[in-house]
């Protein structure tokens, strides 16, 4: 059989390889499954295209298999250790550059294709296309990346007439596309790169803290259809379907988290919404005085409790709280208790951050609800554990109008007979914003690192099981 049809029929078992894949990860059963049809399909990917460059390589076979070899030990080196170094707290910001890598590519594929190939007008509405989403993709993600990392503020940047700016850039860039394929000249592609290297900059760095789960999503899609116009210039059906996959997946989690903040796109891409990032709350004494806790008491009204709910967030991934969280709740149900978990969607850093530490954790997983799922259980549930969680547990969301983040939906943990929030102060959560929860009735502060405190409270717990207490006397 020819190379070239071998090749296109690895490429097609290596594309429903990845459909399998993204079809397997949409359950935390069958995620690790899908994972492995992800690496088959990649393996399969790689090894067709090295095959296929080798048959077209104008070198010396053996100089372009040292080069892709040089290229793979780099790649694989600096993949190897960032992935073994880095914390899941960290993952948000790593896959955010990791979609940086993939704008730059496509641009350097783009001009690459603009260098080498024939001037057709299909091919350069591709090349110019392919360059302008990529040169988006790679300042917008560079921008996540130092937002996401604390590097550079969250807060959004106004700029006076900023949306206006925005389409002077698109209209300017109709205008470049025009002048591109109308002479075939570098000065507007070059110039093209620059204006949407600073659309990209723009874009998300106009964002405020509360939608950049959006940005990150909406990232990951822009950089999937990079890599479809990559694919489209390299003429490579593999990374145009695999791009379009990434691009069309990125987009329904794109919806899915604006659903989830009850937020519609436009408005996210106009930017503006949350402000600077865990300031202390300046306003705290308008809201009253609130009550704090210590472990061994939190501990009584668990043993007190029939139902508890535990809502993670942000703060229980920075602890890693994740391992103790899963001890107290095998604990709590071995002594009878019903014990659930309320995700919100945008908990955490990054979309289904809580389900993959629960999971790492082994918290089985039919006792982890969404917040539809949970939210009107809360109002018949005893004790509700708040741990790291601060603006997906808001109340100011549904009840005050001109909070930063009105309208999004939050768990309502309020509604329940007790409330423990775990944080180390009364510092606001990622979007800024006060949090009228701390100062309720029925609201226990229990300061101190999340892991340590559950820490001392399953070792409460389990000094009651030594001393033979009846661990569940109060029922
Ligand atoms: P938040 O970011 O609102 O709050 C986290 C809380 O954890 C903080 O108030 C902090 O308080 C506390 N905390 C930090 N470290 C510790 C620790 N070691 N021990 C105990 N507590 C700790 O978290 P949520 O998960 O509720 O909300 C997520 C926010 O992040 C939302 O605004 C969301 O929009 C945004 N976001 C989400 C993304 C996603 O895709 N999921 C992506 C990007 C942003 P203190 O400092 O006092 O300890």
């Amino acid at each position: 059989m020819h190379l070239t049809s071998l090749v296109g029929a690895v490429y097609l078992i290596a594309a429903l390889l990845f459909i399998l894949s993204l079809a397997g990860l949409s359950t935390q059963a069958t995620a690790r499954r899908g994972n492995l049809f992800g690496m088959a399909g990649m393996v399969l990917a790689l090894a067709a295209t090295v095959a296929l460059a080798l048959e077209n390589s104008e070198r010396p076979v053996l100089v372009t298999l040292l080069l892709i070899a040089l290229v793979f030990i780099i790649g694989a080196t600096a993949g190897i250790w960032r992935a073994r170094s880095v914390e899941m707290t960290q993952m948000p910001e790593m896959i955010a550059i990791l979609h940086s890598f993939v704008g730059l590519a496509a641009v350097l594929v783009g001009f690459n294709s603009y260098l080498t190939e024939p001037a057709e007008t299909v091919h350069q509405v591709e090349v110019f296309l392919g360059v302008f989403i990529g040169a988006i993709t790679f300042t917008g993600s560079v921008v996540a990346y130092l937002k996401l990392s604390a590097r550079m503020s969250s807060a959004p940047l106004m700029l006076p007439r900023r949306n206006t700016l925005n389409l002077v850039a698109l209209i300017a860039s109709l205008g470049l596309l025009v002048w591109f394929v109308g002479q075939n000249a570098l000065v507007p592609l070059l110039v093209m790169t620059v204006v949407a290297l600073a659309l990209g900059w723009h874009l998300v760095a106009s964002i405020g803290g509360g939608d950049m789960p959006v940005v990150v999503s909406m990232l990951n899609s822009y950089s999937g259809w990079a890599a479809a116009a990559a694919g489209f210039m390299l003429g490579n059906d593999l990374l145009i379907v695999v791009g379009a996959l990434v691009g069309s997946s990125g987009a329904i989690l794109s919806y899915i988290m604006c659903k989830a903040m009850n937020r519609s796109f436009i408005s996210v891409i106009l930017g503006g919404f949350g402000a600077d990032t865990g300031t202390p709350a300046a306003d705290s004494g308008d809201h009253g005085e609130h009550r704090e806790v210590l472990a061994e008491e939190v501990a009584g009204m668990l043993r007190a409790a029939r139902t508890v709910v535990i809502t993670p967030g942000y703060g229980m991934a920075v602890a890693k709280a994740q391992y103790p969280v899963a001890d107290l709740v095998s604990r709590l149900r071995a002594s009878g208790v019903d014990v659930r978990f309320g995700v919100h969607p945008v908990a955490g850093r990054l979309p289904g951050h809580m389900n993959v530490l629960l999971a790492e954790a082994k918290v089985p997983y039919d006792i982890v609800l969404e917040l539809d799922e949970i939210n009107d259980d809360l109002a018949q549930t005893d004790v509700v554990l708040v741990i790291g969680a601060n603006d997906t547990v808001n109340p100011a969301a549904l009840e005050d109008p001109g909070s930063p983040i009105a309208g999004m939906p939050v768990l309502e943990v309020w509604n329940a007979g007790q409330v423990v929030v775990f944080k180390r102060s009364m510092a606001t959560g990622y979007a800024g914003v006060q949090n009228p929860l701390f100062f309720r009735e029925n609201t226990a502060m229990l300061f101190g690192d999340a892991k340590d405190q559950v820490e001392k409270i399953v070792l409460a717990l389990a000094a009651d099981s030594v001393s033979g207490a009846p661990a569940l006397s109060a029922r």
